[in-house]
């Protein structure tokens, strides 16, 4: 018996998956039928629907609006999790959410240092100019996750163990607790680890005992939890595997002993950087741990399936990659920018889908938002691309460009990643240029001319910077943000905003 579709008849059958993504591209299609013969209009209407039923197999549609956790796990590069490629067992619960879930294999962030970097994950738009040095605070106007999830209903909670993100700098916005976890003041100047302060393990308890006991489960939760486990200092940890071994050069791990080898320009012997990349493969594995501890407490409780788990980081590490150690400093290359992004939620998305091409850092919150089926947020920079997610297509290059630069005032450091470049500039130096298709790591500079085209990057950062500035401008001088349509139209103009569309 033919297949006898119509609009009308596509409002009221029983489809395999009643996502409104699916409906919008059937009524599509049903609306084209008039050019069409009835017979290829029957064959191809089978066909896709079989196709899209195959898909839909895959990713089960959510019933109600997920749970949401940021699992923010401060200072981790990609590559030293086994799931990235790293050849360590550092992350058996990452890789676990991966492989039942979706991993974003090139995500980068816009700054290589915490307060910008997080705002702009948080907020969907890039570093505002002027996060100096801790004396500036996330402006009011920028509309931050937390805000967005609460005005959509959300219960909100975040729990954060570094000062970087405390609530005098406006990290705590649209939070209905914001939980600061035995920090200390500076966390700039702290000598040593004190006891279990900065371990995610505060965090995994806090959280639990916020869902046990202050959620109020009549709504979906929206928590952000800042872990720093991976950020020195670096120390090994009883209740987890180690691979560091005993040591006895004078750099132990603790933050003192890294600040007196700068101090004193100490010469690192290979042992040195070993046992220090050693203690930070420790700690990536304990916080992974702690990640552990806390998916066994939601599946205790009947959450995990619809809780849609974001593991994130907002900028990596380098161990003598360029000549340095640290994260901050003069360098915008992968290890500080290339970050893990993994979601996973088993009764709404994909799982094992690795999602190739390069994703931006202000991607991140408006893909989760349109994942949630939440509406977009008013003024991002960034773009969903949820698309990709749900069809396992990889992003299309054509818009993908990363800028970043330290977000300080004035910033003497500045990059431009696209899926085959990194430009990377310091204003007292010559621009290096390098081709990431045979270099992906960028450790050779470019030697052919490459004049024009460092020209044409270079100014396409020049412009991203200014126009950036003004945003940055604006959010300072108001105490709530209206977005700007000259600066708006300005950047789509020049393909900074608007469709990166998967
Ligand atoms: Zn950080």
């Amino acid at each position: 018996m033919p297949l006898e579709v119509t609009p009308s008849s596509l409002q009221s059958a029983p489809l395999p998956c009643t996502s409104p993504w699916l409906i919008a591209a059937l009524r599509k299609l049903v609306t084209r039928r008039e050019g069409l013969c009835r017979q290829r209009f029957t064959q191809a209407f089978a066909t896709i629907l079989v196709t899209l039923w195959g898909l839909t197999a895959c990713a089960p549609e959510p019933k109600t609006p997920p749970h949401v956790i940021i699992w923010m796990v401060d200072t981790l590069r990609a590559d030293h999790l086994h799931c990235y490629g790293y050849d360590r067992d550092t992350s058996p619960t990452i890789d676990s959410l991966a492989e039942g879930g979706v991993l974003f294999e090139n995500f980068h962030v816009h700054s290589n240092w915490t307060q910008p970097s997080v705002a702009s994950l948080l907020s969907g738009c890039y570093p505002p100019t002027f996060a100096q040095d801790f004396t500036s605070t996330v402006p009011d106007g920028l509309t931050m996750a937390a805000e967005w999830f609460r005005e959509n209903g959300y219960a909100t909670a975040g729990m954060t163990v570094t000062m970087a993100t405390a609530a005098r700098y406006g990290f705590d916005q649209g939070f209905r607790v914001y939980e600061q976890l035995d920090m200390r003041e500076d966390v700039r100047n702290r000598k040593h680890r004190e006891g279990p302060a900065f371990d995610a393990k505060r965090v995994v308890d806090a959280a639990v005992a916020w869902l046990d006991h202050r959620w109020p489960g009549d709504r979906p939760y929206f928590l952000y939890l800042h872990t720093v486990d991976p950020h020195a200092p670096y120390d090994s940890h009883e209740d987890t595997p180690s691979f560091s071994e005993p040591h006895d050069g004078p750099v132990t791990g603790s933050t003192e002993s890294l600040a007196e080898a700068r101090r004193t320009g100490y010469a690192y012997t290979e042992e040195d950087r070993r046992h220090l990349i050693d203690l930070y493969d420790d700690e990536v594995r304990y916080n992974d741990h702690e990640l552990g501890r806390l998916m066994e407490a939601l599946k205790e409780r009947a959450l995990a399936d619809n809780t849609l788990m974001v593991v994130v980081s907002d900028h990596g590490e380098e161990f003598w990659d360029r000549g340095d150690q640290g994260h901050g400093h003069d360098n915008l290359h992968g290890e500080l920018t290339h970050v893990p992004l993994v979601m996973n939620w088993p009764a709404g998305l994909p799982s094992d889908r690795r999602v190739t091409g390069l994703m931006r850092g202000i991607d991140m919150l408006p893909t989760l938002l349109d994942l949630c089926g939440l509406p977009p947020l008013p003024d991002a920079d960034g773009s969903s691309v949820a698309l990709a997610v749900r069809n396992g297509h990889g992003l299309k290059d054509t818009r993908s460009i990363v800028f970043a630069d330290r977000a300080k005032e004035p910033s003497d450091i500045r990059a431009l990643r696209t899926p085959t470049r990194l430009y990377h500039t310091q204003r007292t130096e010559e621009p290096q240029l390098f081709d990431l298709e045979i270099d992906s790591a960028s450790r050779v500079e470019r030697q052919q001319p490459h004049a024009t085209e460092s020209q044409a990057l270079g100014k396409r950062l020049d412009a991203w910077e200014q126009l950036r500035s003004r945003r940055s401008d604006e959010w300072r001088d108001r105490a709530t943000a209206i977005p700007d349509d000259d600066t708006r139209r300005a950047l789509e103009a020049l393909g900074y905003l608007g469709t990166n569309d998967n």
